[in-house]
């Protein structure tokens, strides 16, 4: 038995399937978790002493690499200040003119402690700012668990909502209207029927939480102008795509405009950060200038805040951006070659720093309902080579991959290595 099951094993006796998140028990691809005891750079370090080169970077806020000595070290002083105060903070407001310059449709942000608390009180924010109560989401878009969020999709393009979870009484989900990504009709149709009544349409503008499923051309576009036609307040949920797709994140890669925008991840630099911001008039209903509640014990901490500085201002680099993306480019190139070499059905998407591959004898991937429709048995089998020989990707089919700047030519091409090798154990 590795370390790695023997922790596994003892976890379970105490926390619930052994972990404190649940993707991270290997559900979606059978077998034990790794427990890592350290990272840095491109590699993860488990408690075996086994090296992985590292495609999931914290779930993304790595985009830096791991342990990067300029966080760690804005860390490590703000510690010795004290590590909370409860009460306004200078670097705080360095924090939100730092955001306000990197993504100019934020005018006003607010400080939270996770990418769910993001969204959570956008939505909130969205509602009390237009006084309706329907929102609008895609299936198999993820915007954190929170009730009003936690809602598939039937069937049809026009599904009221339906909890996914026990625990959310229909009465929450009721409200939550669910349609096709990247299939702006579905969205009109449900808008001629209840435009009146949605406070907001929220969309991950890269959808990363169904694999990774760029936006449609126009598609973006097309949400911006029925927000506009109809009132309702357009939130681009940023937290994965923030700072990653581009350094103004998604909206300044594809060029549309949200009226506010949700920030996680990244913006901590590895400290359990979130945001929300955007137009002045809209976050000015927000508590105490505004009506709409929100508050918190830990928000802006200051231990968070300059890690999540540090990481914002390392991201000035102009070469950064153009680099991740070259890197991801050819990963995912030599991946498909790979792949094609081998008779291996399969295909790739990729947005900026972000990834992802697909088993599927489609030669593209735009939607949920085809994501869904991969060969999971060769995305497990492909998987669990790779995890042998020492690449660690999302341990799930729905999971978008992420490219950090600590990642080397070497290490992709050690990782296209390992890929050949998994390749031809599927086709044998
Ligand atoms: N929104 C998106 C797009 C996400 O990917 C996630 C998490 O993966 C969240 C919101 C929730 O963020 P957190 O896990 O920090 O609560």
């Amino acid at each position: 038995m590795s370390r790695s099951e023997e922790l596994f094993a003892q976890a379970q006796h105490s926390i619930p399937g052994g972990v404190n998140s649940p993707v991270r028990a290997f559900n979606g691809v059978g077998g034990s978790p790794i427990f890592i005891e350290r990272a840095d750079g491109a590699y993860m370090y488990d408690a075996d002493g086994t090296r992985y080169i590292d495609y999931v970077g914290s779930w993304g806020p790595m985009i830096l690499g791991h342990n990067h000595p300029a966080i760690r070290n804005a860390t490590l002083k703000a510690v010795e200040r004290g590590l909370s105060f409860g009460t306004p903070t200078e670097i705080e407001i360095t924090m939100a003119e730092k955001i306000k310059a990197m993504v100019p449709s934020i005018e006003k942000v607010r400080m939270v402690n996770s990418g769910t608390e993001a969204t959570m009180t956008a939505i909130r924010l969205a509602r009390g700012y237009t006084g309706r109560d329907k929102i609008l989401k895609f299936e198999g878009c993820y915007h954190g668990h929170a009730d009003a969020l936690l809602v598939k999709a039937g069937s049809g393009a026009l599904t009221l909502g339906v909890p996914n979870s026990p625990g959310i009484p229909e009465d929450f989900a009721k409200h939550t209207l669910t349609v096709t990504f990247n299939d702006l009709d579905s969205v009109r149709d449900i808008f001629a029927q209840f435009g009146d009544q949605i406070a907001t349409i929220i969309v991950e503008p890269v959808a990363g939480n169904m694999n990774c499923i760029p936006p449609a051309a126009g598609f973006l576009e097309g949400l911006r102008s029925i927000c506009d036609d109809y009132g309702s307040v357009l939130i681009f949920d940023e937290v994965m795509t923030g700072f990653r797709v581009a350094r103004g994140g998604a909206q300044e890669h594809y060029g549309v405009t949200p009226d506010l925008t949700t920030l996680g991840k990244v913006i901590g630099g590895g400290m359990p950060v979130g945001a929300f911001g955007g137009k002045r008039e809209i976050m000015d209903f927000i508590a105490p200038v505004g009506p709409v509640y929100q508050a918190g014990t830990l928000s802006g901490n200051p231990v968070a805040m300059a890690a999540g500085l540090a990481a914002l201002t390392e991201l000035a680099d102009p070469e950064l951006y153009r680099n991740l993306t070259a890197k991801v480019t050819k990963l995912v190139d030599g991946m498909q070659q790979l792949a094609d070499t081998a008779g291996i059905p399969f295909t790739t998407n990729r947005a900026g720093s972000m990834f992802g591959f697909f088993f599927t004898g489609a030669s593209e991937v735009t939607s949920y309902q085809q994501a869904t429709q991969c060969n999971m048995e060769h995305f497990k089998a492909f998987y669990h080579s790779m995890l042998r020989q020492g690449v660690y990707l999302a341990p799930s089919a729905f999971e978008a991959g992420f490219m950090s700047a600590a990642h080397s030519d070497a290490d992709i091409d050690a990782t296209l290595a390992a890929a050949e090798q998994a390749f031809s154990e599927l086709k044998a």
